[in-house]
């Protein structure tokens, strides 16, 4: 009955990026908190998370960028390709992202099971 430690891990960072998501319209503090839970738990599993998903993510904080709500989201255009640049409401840290592959930047991943990918070692 033992159950399968990969898969756990994969529900439980599902999981926690739900909470962190939802909640960073409420309290972007504590989607910084489940944000940092998920990051840690695909640390100590073979699990990653998907790429996607870290793109919505403040590189430092960790909290879930929601424009308008958790971040500041600006099109910018630097040696003339055009990128998103976010400006994380939580701890200032910009990050910047090219606007050519996702045209719609406001488009989220909403399949859970593109939240996570097993790395085959
Ligand atoms: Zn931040």
């Amino acid at each position: 009955m033992k159950k399968v430690q990969g898969n756990d891990s994969f529900q439980r960072m599902n999981y926690l990026y739900q909470i962190s998501k939802h909640i960073a319209q409420i309290n972007p503090a504590l989607s910084s908190y489940y944000g940092n839970l998920m990051v840690n738990v695909a640390k100590k599993t073979v699990l990653k998370i998907h790429p996607e998903i870290k793109r919505q993510m403040c590189k430092k904080c960790k909290c879930t960028l929601i424009d308008n709500v958790s971040a500041k989201m600006r099109i910018r255009t630097k040696n003339k390709a055009k990128v998103i640049e976010w400006t994380c409401n939580t701890c200032d840290t910009k990050r910047n992202l090219p606007a050519d592959k996702n045209r719609d930047h406001t488009l989220w991943v909403e399949k859970t099971e593109a939240v996570v990918e097993v790395i085959v070692s």
